[in-house]
């Protein structure tokens, strides 16, 4: 039997009573996804105890972003995590969920503490989404302070998210290990998204043009030797851009999210693309080649 637990006192309990083992969290904003579900796995193999928590963070949200209407599902979400556990694979693995009935538990209204990385927000999502990355970091160190667990799993999917809690991490010290995890998709390429269903019938395939792009640079990338490949890349998404309306469309450095240099080893092809109101990421990450 899985326990859902509502309120941070009866959490406080658990956790203080928890049997002795490895704790991995997955922390979600719930209407669970097989990309969700595959962190779970992965923290039911790795772990004793594993906890799953749901909120819908109101601090990652801008003022004109989609806070209300953000799909609350906990009962669906309940059900696809028990299917998930009654796997003989996870027999003796204890599966938790965490959903704080009342936000204010989390953040009360006299909550005054904000945690910034710098530099790597200052890109990508950062741009258009003020703010987005420091209500990511507080919750994420909100919910680590109150789960305390070993590891935590991330997805790729989200990739700047995964790299700036990494490094909120390292600076503060938390001992905590981040477990990144691949991009789950439906079978015609699309990152699986909660956000995916707002899309209406022609723009869920007007999506495609994301994850497509992507792979085109991709293969740009990994069929020419650097730098010549940067530039056709370049120019390819210089190209694409004039198709869709994009937010950005990047090819980084994927340790720094810089411009590539010549320390440079992994690049990361990052877009985003706008659908009426429906804002899509999707992300990949390619190994550049050079000439011997
Ligand atoms: P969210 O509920 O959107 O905040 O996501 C919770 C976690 O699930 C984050 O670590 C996401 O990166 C991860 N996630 C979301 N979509 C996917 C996906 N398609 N594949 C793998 N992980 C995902």
């Amino acid at each position: 039997m899985i326990e859902i637990i509502r309120t941070l006192n009866q959490f406080e309990t658990f956790r203080n009573n928890l049997r002795p083992g490895t704790i991995g969290f997955v922390p979600t904003m719930g209407n669970l996804h097989k990309g969700h579900l595959s962190l779970v796995k992965e923290s039911l193999r790795q772990n004793d105890n594993t906890i799953v928590s749901i909120f819908v963070n109101p601090k990652q949200f801008g003022p004109n972003e989609d806070f209300e209407k953000y799909p609350r599902t906990l009962g669906e979400d309940n059900k696809k995590l028990k299917d998930l556990y009654r796997d003989e694979e996870f027999r003796g693995r204890l599966l938790t969920i965490f959903a704080p009935e009342v936000p204010e538990e989390i953040f009360p209204s006299n909550f005054s503490t904000k945690i910034t990385v710098g530099d790597l927000t200052n890109k990508l999502c950062g741009i258009n989404r003020p703010g987005h990355f420091d209500g990511v970091t507080t919750v994420v160190y909100r919910l680590f302070s109150i789960v305390k667990p070993h590891k935590a799993y991330f997805g790729q999917k989200d990739y700047q998210q995964y790299l700036v809690c990494k490094k909120m991490i390292e600076d503060l010290r938390l001992n905590i290990q981040l477990v990144p995890m691949p991009t789950k998709r439906d079978e015609d390429g699309l990152a699986m998204s909660s956000r995916n269903q707002y899309l209406t019938g022609t723009d869920r395939e007007l999506a495609l043009v994301l994850p497509q792009t992507l792979e085109k640079l991709k293969e740009t990338i990994k069929s020419n030797f650097w730098p010549e490949s940067y530039g056709l890349a370049l120019e390819l998404a210089g190209e694409s851009k004039k198709e869709g309306d994009w937010d950005y469309l990047e090819i980084l450095d994927a340790k720094t999210l810089r411009e590539p240099s010549e320390r440079t080893h992994t690049v990361i092809l990052a877009g985003a693309l706008k659908l009426g109101h429906t804002r899509l990421i999707d992300n990949k990450l390619v190994e550049i080649r050079y000439a011997r």
